[in-house]
């Protein structure tokens, strides 16, 4: 950390392993299409955490696998869709760290398996698939189930929920944070408005709590792209509750600083609509960056659209981009 800036430093947190290539940049960009010429629209590259591990969940992943390995685990299990940019991190740092990796997936047979499947399929991981169906009735039992089997066998597994989204997961974006609040002396940006995807919340979540602690003016606007606001408000006050019965010095505030829209999901999770995929064509060509048609750019859409309906008062608009690049090729033939 720079001794040489005004930010609280000395918060609790607690120990990680290090996976990721941080701290990531902050990047002003040139897209202008839409944005009003006072806006100074950036955006911190978190799809630069790494190759392979691109994108938000290798943040979370420094706390979990601690945490895991604190534990005495020596399986990580895991579950998402087919195309899970979580599970194919998880897959990816496994397998980095001499861990196993099971991995339980909503998928289709006739999905095309490419992306991050393949992924996470070259990196060894354990992969069990399950139709949509079964997945959403039954995924605490599925979870129990393969927990019990790795138990018989004689291995130690950590279940990891859904994108990484808990009380140990939430210190990522409490880090990330952190490093927000560096940039914005760094680049004197001053109450800005953060922006994120809303998946399964744990992102939004720490970077609202976080900014809170490390930069009381900014706000934070999360785009859900599944589910609802009131869902996205809970999940933040469950895991925050979680983190600060998990690690009895976290001591983590419940924030008032955000807002979440949930009127850009469009016909529903991982589905696209047309204006996705003109502007991730737009933002490529303006900036050489790459927007995912499940998470990113559907929050990029979000952010373009309440700033058209004037809803931004804010000068410096911050998006945080959190990867996704391998979730694009599966949507090839809408491009
Ligand atoms: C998982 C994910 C998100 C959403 O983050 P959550 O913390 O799950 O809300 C956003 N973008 C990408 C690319 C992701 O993989």
């Amino acid at each position: 950390m720079s001794s040489s800036t005004a930010i609280e430093t000395s918060h609790y947190f607690p120990e990680k392993v290090s996976l990721a290539m941080l701290p990531t940049p902050l990047q002003r960009l040139n897209y202008g299409e839409d944005i009003k010429p006072e806006i100074r629209l950036w955006c911190k590259r978190d799809d630069l955490t790494g190759s392979l591990l691109t994108g938000n969940k290798v943040r979370k992943l420094e706390y979990v696998v601690a945490t895991a390995k604190h534990r005495g685990a020596d399986t990580l299990v895991t579950c998402g869709g087919l195309q899970s940019n979580h599970c194919r991190a998880t897959a990816l740092v496994a397998a980095r760290e001499g861990l196993q990796c099971r991995l339980i997936l909503r998928g289709d047979p006739l999905e095309p398996k490419d992306g991050n499947f393949l992924l996470s399929d070259i990196a060894g991981a354990d992969i069990y698939t399950y139709p949509a169906s079964t997945y959403h009735r039954s995924l605490p039992s599925l979870l129990k189930e393969h927990e019990s089997a790795l138990k018989d066998t004689g291995r130690h597994p950590y279940i990891i929920p859904t994108g990484a989204s808990d009380g140990v997961g939430i210190w990522g974006y409490l880090e990330a944070a952190r490093e927000l609040a560096e940039d914005f002396v760094r680049h004197s940006i001053k109450a800005p408005l953060v922006v994120c995807a809303a998946g399964s919340g744990g992102t939004l979540a720490g970077l609202a709590c976080g900014l809170t602690l490390f930069a009381p003016e900014a706000r934070v606007l999360g785009v859900a792209v599944c589910d609802n606001a009131a869902y996205f408000e809970k999940r933040l006050r469950d895991d925050i509750d979680q983190a600060n019965q998990i690690f009895t010095q976290a001591r983590l505030p419940m924030p008032s600083n955000f807002t979440i829209v949930d009127d850009y999901i469009g016909p529903g999770y991982a589905k696209g609509y047309p204006q996705l995929f003109s502007l991730i064509r737009g933002l490529a060509a303006s900036d050489g960056i790459v927007l995912d048609p499940v998470y990113t750019a559907k929050a990029f859409w979000g952010l373009l659209s309440e700033q058209r309906l004037g809803k931004i008062g804010q000068r410096d608009i911050v998006f945080v981009h959190t990867g996704g690049v391998f979730g694009v090729f599966p949507f090839k033939d809408s491009f």
